[in-house]
This record gives structure tokens, sequence and C-alpha cells, in this order.
């Protein structure tokens, strides 16, 4: 397994050589000497560090394994990320906000919320640890103390910081990869869950969504039904996240693949983005999306930002 610490892939920006480098070195000094992980959410005042259990524990090293030998088999380098860089936090506003997760470029940690549910911890702390492995740039203009992000995998900021492009596209793609990282993973509490959620799938397979779809689809990753007091039925179901955002870049890989006359196959442009997301290579992405739709194209999907809306009809217009 190839060993290279990649804390910032690159630093763009006015300042000078030297100052870049200081940049980059203040900022890779955070990867030894971890904050607290409430620091991960410096604008979140009541967010706390929770003790992590001895099952948190192993599933944070399990994380650590699994998703090394995940990018090993893509042929993506990676380094060992410590468990003290891994948070487990609660509080503040995370649970009102929907906040289950952040990696930060800054601190050089990740935290996620706590759950009780392990697949679901699992499912982020892996989507989490992705984001960590991939492509990381901070933008100087001034000394080290000015940085900014500038990259993260495929989401890349505005040069004044105030737009993030391919924000969208770049959870779709962390995620997506943590769905196949997630296959086959085990571990007593997630083997556990497993059997809980196919005794409720067997059993409930035909109940449907409020929307008349199905209840158990594949983005299922857990589920559970209660008995409630008036024996009602109640079923606990939880997902892989964003949905929708995986089912635009589905949408995008589909429409290259058709006009490409299937000369590439899906699992080779959803090489494009992973390559874009672990080694900051946007220019074949982008090249590869002009050149299929025309120029301009590619900019038009950046340019839609986090507005899902405006993305899905940008690229069902391609
Ligand atoms: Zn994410």
């Amino acid at each position: 397994m190839n060993e290279t610490f990649r804390g910032v892939d690159n630093v763009i920006g006015t300042a000078s050589d030297e100052d870049k480098m200081y940049a980059e070195a203040k900022v890779e000094n955070n990867f030894r000497g971890q904050p607290d992980g409430s620091a991960i959410f410096p604008d979140n005042s009541r967010v706390v560090e929770v003790k992590k259990s001895e099952t948190n524990q192993r599933l944070i090293t399990l994380t650590g394994q699994v998703v090394r030998n995940f990018l090993d088999r893509l042929g993506y380098q990676s380094f060992e990320i410590p468990p003290e860089n891994v948070h487990i936090v609660s509080g503040g506003d995370l649970r009102t906000r929907h906040i289950v997760g952040k990696f930060s470029i800054f601190k050089q940690g990740i935290a996620v919320r706590d759950e009780s549910i392990k697949t679901v911890l699992l499912d982020r702390l892996i989507h989490e640890e992705l984001h960590f492995q991939g492509y990381k740039a901070i933008q100087s203009d001034e000394n080290e103390d000015s940085s900014k992000a500038h990259r993260l995998g495929l989401a890349t900021y505005s040069r004044n910081g105030e737009k993030l492009y391919l924000d969208p596209l770049n959870e779709a793609v962390a995620e997506q990869l943590t769905i196949a990282a997630m296959d086959g993973v085990s571990d007593p509490s997630i083997d556990r869950e497993r059997e809980q959620t196919q005794e409720a799938r067997n059993q409930y397979s035909h109940l449907k969504k409020e929307d008349g779809s199905d209840l158990f689809d594949n983005d299922v990753i857990y589920a559970r039904h209660f008995e409630s007091p008036d024996s009602k039925l109640d079923i606990r179901t939880e997902r892989y996240p964003y949905k929708q955002e995986r089912e635009l870049l589905q949408l995008l890989i589909d429409k290259i693949f058709t006009a490409k006359e299937e000369s590439l196959s899906r699992d080779q442009i959803f090489h494009y983005f992973t390559d874009g997301f672990f080694k900051g290579n946007l220019l074949d992405l982008g090249r590869l999306v002009d050149q299929t739709f025309g120029s301009g194209s590619f900019r038009r999907i950046a340019e839609a930002g986090n507005d899902l809306e405006e993305l899905k009809n940008t690229i069902e217009d391609l």
C-alpha cells in the first residue's frame, strides 16, 4: 500500500512561494496534534466531542482499513488516518441542520455525529475518510493566516470564496464510492443490523412509501420494525444519503455513455470523476464533457452550483 501523506496537495493564490510553503506546513502540522473534535465546527460552539465507545473505536479502525484497501483496488494512493483524527461528536445544532459529518482540511480531521445504528455510522465514517483521502488544495493570497479552501475533491471554490462549484457531483462520487466500499464489510455490530434489516425486508417487502415507490429499495441500509403499544406497525429505515445527487451523477454518466455511442463503458466514464476526486484532474473530465456536448458544457454544469434543480435541468438539456 502506498504510504504518501497528503494533507494539502496544492496551494494556489497570489502569495509568495515562501508564504505558500508556510501555509501548507501550517495546515499539515495539524495532522499530528489534533484539537478536540468540536474545533471542526468553529461556528457551532455547542458541539462536543463524545468519548469513543469500544464499538465506535473498532468501527473507526475498520473504516481506515476498508477505505485504504478499496483505494488500493481502484489504483489510488492513500495514507493512514490515525484514529485521533477521527472524532465522534454530538450536540449543538448538528441535528436540526442535518449535519452528519464533516471533513476539515484546516483541522486535518473528520467528525461524524454519534449514531446508535452502526451501519449508518460506518457509512458516514467511510464517506468522510474518502473526502480526507481526496484531492485537497488551499488558496493563499497573502500569508499563511489568510488561507482558505480552494478544492476538496471535485468541489471548487471561486477565487473570492463566495461560490462553490461541482459540490453535488462531489458528494455523489463520495457516496457512490462509499456504497461500493461498504459491500461485504463485516463487524459484529454491522452483521447484527444486517440480519435485522433482512428480517424486516423479508416481512415487509410489499410496503410502499407515501409516493407509491417501494419502501425497501436498494438504498435501504438498515430497517427494523417495532411493535408500538397500540400494536400499530412502526418501521425505522435508514438509507444511503445524497440520493438526488447520485441520481444526477448517474444521469450525466448515462448521457455521456449514449452520446459517445457506448465507446466508453459507464465504469470508464465514472473513472473520469474519480480521477478528479482523488488526483485533482478536472481537465480530462471537463474535456470529456465538452467534447461530448460542446464547449462550455462543463462550465454550465459547474455553474449550477448547489442548486440541484438547475443542475438537473442543465444535465437534461445537454
Ligand atoms: Zn460529503
